[in-house]
């Protein structure tokens, strides 16, 4: 009976669930499955590109009742002609899977709170981009009974209250003769149609549990504080309710020698007297440990601001581009002048024409 799915790619295999895996845990599999793979996580990595790509094509298939149908019955190439069938008769087969998943596709149930994570960042992460693996620990659909709460499919019967129909109907005499029929939730089974004999024992019945969850965020380059990395559908899990999202908030921690102000980077620099009545040409490292050459000729004034045009923070919808840097040159005044020095000073470099001295 195995066979007909042998003839092309098993994709319960690829996804890693049962034949008869109900949807939430195709999805669930899925997601786990494509962060693992993800070309984000992997770069330059083209068999972990390659794994993503079936993995998106698995669900694709596993996740659209007809076309898990078709494959049911007639496996990879049946579904293959199904969609060659549907795109003769000028049909999309294709659905932006990606788009329906990420977009929030599937409206009407109520969805669980949003989780807010705040994601410390330095701005080094936010000049160079990184990703952050961050675990989650939230309520997962349980694995045991796939949310049914059932120990086993044997467990559920159907409802001998309300015959399956999930409500029960009920007649009120509101006058003598009239009498009028109200339909009501079955009490029984809360609505549902059906009971459970024998409750999970992993999760007692609760349908979730307690779980765990690993996110790769992608902090891009020049992401700030307060901008948000959404994972849709990714909070916690609940019977009769879809997810809320899982919404990372960046933090980015002050940094010991440079300050943001949007694009431009500030910073302040700390000359000898001698540099600033000579001139200087100094090196200090920039976020990504490449160095950045400050340097004047003749006199620097206290205080003086020095605009370095491109070496800001990246911009981020355009990462060719990059802010300014604004340096301001401080003077570390001697504690102490020789006082002959200060003589020879007056007498003759700086004389006649440095009175200011
Ligand atoms: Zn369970
Ligand atoms: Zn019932």
């Amino acid at each position: 009976m195995a066979a007909i799915a042998q003839a092309g790619r098993d994709y319960y295999d690829i996804l890693d669930v049962p034949r008869d895996a109900p949807k939430s845990l195709i999805k669930q599999h899925f997601k786990k499955l494509s962060r693992v793979y993800h070309p984000d996580k992997n770069p330059g990595d083209s068999s972990a590109s390659d794994k993503f790509m079936e993995i998106a094509q698995a669900y694709e298939i596993l996740s659209n009742d007809d076309k898990r149908n078709t494959y049911d019955r007639y496996g990879e190439e049946g579904v293959k002609k199904q969609e060659q069938q549907q795109q003769n008769a000028g049909q999309n087969p294709f659905g932006n899977i990606f788009g329906q998943f990420f977009n929030g596709g599937h409206q009407g149930k109520p969805k669980t709170p949003n989780i807010e994570i705040p994601l410390h960042v330095s701005l080094e992460d936010v000049y160079s981009g990184v990703n952050i693996e961050v675990d989650v620990a939230k309520h997962v659909t349980c694995d045991h009974c796939f949310g049914s709460g059932a120990h086993n499919s044997d467990s559920i019967r159907t409802c001998s209250t309300c015959q399956g129909q999930g409500s029960t109907l009920k007649q009120v005499q509101f006058a003598p003769g009239f009498v009028q029929q109200f339909q009501q939730q079955c009490a029984t089974c809360a609505g549902k149609g059906k009971t459970i004999i024998t409750t999970c024992k992993a999760c007692y019945g609760r349908k979730i549990k307690r779980g765990n969850e690993q996110y790769t965020v992608v902090v891009d380059k020049g992401m700030s504080t307060d901008q948000t990395i959404v994972f849709e559908e990714e909070a916690n899990e609940a019977p009769d309710k879809d997810p809320g999202d899982i919404i990372f908030k960046i933090i980015t921690s002050k940094h010991p020698v440079f300050e943001r102000h949007g694009n431009d980077l500030h910073t302040n620099f700390t000359i000898t007297l001698i540099e600033a009545l000579t001139g200087f040409s100094k090196f200090i490292s920039h976020l990504d440990q490449s160095a950045i050459n400050f340097k004047r000729s003749g006199v620097t004034q206290y205080g003086l601001v020095d605009k370095i045009i491109g070496a800001g923070m990246p911009i981020i919808d355009n990462h060719d581009e990059y802010g300014d840097l604004y340096v301001k040159y401080l003077v570390k005044f001697p504690e102490h002048v020789d006082s002959e020095f200060l003589k020879d000073l007056k007498n003759s470099v700086f004389k006649p024409t440095h009175d200011e001295l």
